[in-house]
């Protein structure tokens, strides 16, 4: 018997508009001490199947059909009092975004005990030791006075250890983990995927990890059930389905990774978007972005087919007499595997620079007293130099804390009167540290910035066309009324959305076609050098693999220079020419990507690359 089976699972969520169907009659089962991926992008259902999995869905929300067994139990029939031991007690449960799971007003340690004092016999000063022991355990950092701390003082990593532990402390059968690393860097995601391995073999513990990283996946999952639009539609052993994938969903996603085989060439993105979960299909889900789509796909929604032991697949091409197919083999994503010759060229060869940053310094003020005066300075930026020159991308790396988003909040002159900022930043050989007013607007437009997050970053009262020209209107004086709703109608068409998308608000956006607008605004005022601040750490695979084309396609034809931003290797891999990487404040090592990926120098960059998950070897590549 299984230790958590779900069987022929249907939850229903209930809208204005009518029935949605986020999880559709999924099997899944796990073993103790096994961990079962469940893959997919976002809007396929994965998080839905946890929550009902949990019983925790939201108000409009109700399993319909099917059944979750633990140990044979179905929990689906449960009273909720019994429901309440079943959470945390014999499944813990790890969200993705920490900051909003834990409770605000009490300390971390105070939430370990409650969850002790609730599942468990220990009480008092006993569960106050047990507490301090499990924050220990999970890492947490001086953990006997972090214990003390509330969650607005913590990390985002250690905010994610603090909910590990709570999650652990009742010592769970099941940990259900969903997207538990999206949120942090790659070294404190090493420490995690490492940590929840540790515990998963000393408790001996069923993992459900949920996550849309296939590097991870291969790094942590003993079985991958790949979801898509509600139902699962591949189910294997990891070893299989990395070395072969059956669905075409599931090498679309592989393809659509970006690697450095692939600098100088275009993604293969996933054209379209999960369907809508409001509708009654009548064909297979995927069918709209299938490159094998054929007649007998739309004549009836295929079935989920046994192809060994351990392996199913939903697609007709695996039906009984179908001519064999096979589908193209993942790229790893090993550093250290060969670079091709790319766009990058030899440092001599390079035009003069865009930009200059020279010995750049930033202090932020320590306050102290009543009357809040400065008792010294936290230096986050120590003495930093880089050029960028036009048409280049250079990527700046290193874990969060680093200094990467101060320098750039410095070059956009975004930190004067917040913090003491020494240096000079030129750009094409002008100061931007002594400009003023109406220099320093003008300036301003020669730099933009793109955010991580598309769902914070565009205003949510203002429409697409008054977002998109609000830049042009503020730094462009000379360019009329007429004259900025033909840039924006035209850069609209450029990113790839429709012209009566200027009539919108962003929130009836998806990510990616919020990136896209963030993209388009940030073009409206002709800018020279973009910042892009993790342009693509929020998008699913597919999505992050268009945005990584229009930006590699923007950069070809308006010779932009990009300051890309981020902690995502194969990104810098694939788009960036020239790293630097970044460690308390410092560059500590900078050079093309083929030297610094490839031949690291640094004890630093070293460690960086060494903690990013790659996909399992998979044989010759194709
Ligand atoms: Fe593609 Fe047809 Fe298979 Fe669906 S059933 S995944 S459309 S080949």
């Amino acid at each position: 018997m299984s230790l958590l089976q779900t069987d022929r699972l249907i939850t229903d969520i209930d809208t204005d508009a009518g029935r949605v169907r986020p999880v559709d009659a999924i099997s899944l089962s796990i073993e103790r001490g096994q961990t079962l991926a469940l893959v997919g992008e976002s809007g396929c259902g994965k998080s839905m199947a946890a929550l009902s999995i949990m019983r925790l869905l939201p108000q409009n929300g109700r399993v319909s059909a099917g059944r979750v067994l633990l140990q044979g139990v179905d929990t689906t029939a449960l009273p909720e009092a019994r429901m309440r031991d079943v959470r945390g007690r014999r499944i813990g449960m790890v969200f993705q975004e920490p900051a909003t799971s834990l409770n605000p007003v009490l300390t971390v340690g105070r939430q370990v005990v409650e969850v002790m004092e609730r599942h468990t016999a220990v009480r008092g000063m006993a569960a106050q030791v047990q507490a301090l022991e499990w924050l220990h355990r999970v890492g947490l950092p001086e953990a006997e006075r972090q214990q003390h701390s509330y969650p607005f003082q913590l990390s985002g990593g250690q905010k994610q250890r603090v909910m590990l532990a709570m999650a652990l402390a009742a010592a769970p059968d099941v940990l259900i983990a969903d997207e538990p690393t999206t949120a942090l860097d790659v070294s404190i995601q090493a420490q995690m995927l490492q940590l929840l391995q540790e515990l998963q073999s000393s408790l001996h513990m069923a993992v459900l990890l949920i996550t849309h990283d296939l590097a991870v996946v291969s790094q942590m999952a003993h079985q991958v059930a790949l979801m898509y639009a509600g139902q699962i539609i591949e189910t294997a052993s990891a070893a299989d389905f990395f070395s072969r994938p059956l669905h075409p969903y599931a090498a679309a996603l592989f393809a659509a990774l970006p690697d450095q085989r692939q600098r100088g060439q275009a993604l293969r993105a996933i054209a379209g978007a999960v369907p809508t979960l409001d509708q009654v299909f009548t064909a297979c889900r995927f069918a709209p972005r299938c490159a094998y789509a054929h007649a007998a796909c739309v004549a009836a929604p295929p079935a989920l087919l046994q192809q060994g032991p351990e392996h199913a697949v939903r697609c007709v091409l695996y039906a009984p007499g179908a001519a064999p197919v096979v589908m193209p083999r993942p790229l790893t994503l090993a550093p250290q595997a060969p670079v091709a010759t790319g766009p990058n060229e030899p440092a001599t060869a390079r035009p003069s620079a865009l930009l200059e940053v020279r010995d750049l310094r930033v202090g932020f003020p320590i306050r102290h007293g009543l009357l809040q005066r400065t008792r010294g300075h936290v230096q986050a930026v120590d003495g930093v130099s880089f050029a960028l020159a036009r048409g280049r991308t250079l990527a700046l790396v290193g874990e969060s804390g680093s200094g990467k988003t101060t320098v750039a909040r410095a070059l956009l002159q975004l930190l004067r009167g917040v913090a003491r900022v020494e240096g000079t930043v030129q750009l094409q050989g002008q100061s931007l540290n002594r400009l003023q007013g109406e220099a320093l607007r003008l300036a301003r437009r020669a730099v933009q910035i793109v955010f991580q997050d598309p769902f914070a970053s565009l205003n949510p009262r203002m429409r697409v066309s008054d977002l998109l020209q609000e830049g042009v209107a503020a730094l462009c004086p000379e360019v009329d009324a007429a004259g900025r709703l033909q840039r924006v109608r035209g850069l609209l068409e450029r990113v790839g959305l429709r012209a009566d998308a200027l009539q919108r608000y962003p929130h009836e956006f998806s990510g990616g076609q919020r990136q896209r607008l963030a993209i388009a605004r940030a073009l409206a005022v002709q800018p020279q050098l973009i910042v892009a601040d993790e342009p693509t750490s929020a998008l699913d695979v597919s999505v992050q693999a268009q945005i990584l084309n229009l930006l590699r396609e923007l950069q070809q034809e308006r010779s932009l220079s990009y300051l890309l931003i981020t902690h995502n290797f194969s990104v810098v891999a694939y788009l960036a020419d020239d790293v630097a990487v970044m460690q308390n404040g410092k560059i500590v090592e900078a050079g093309t990507v083929q030297a610094v990926l490839r031949n690291p120098q640094h004890a630093y960059t070293k460690t960086l690359l060494a903690a990013v998950p790659a996909l399992m070897a998979t044989g010759p590549l194709p």
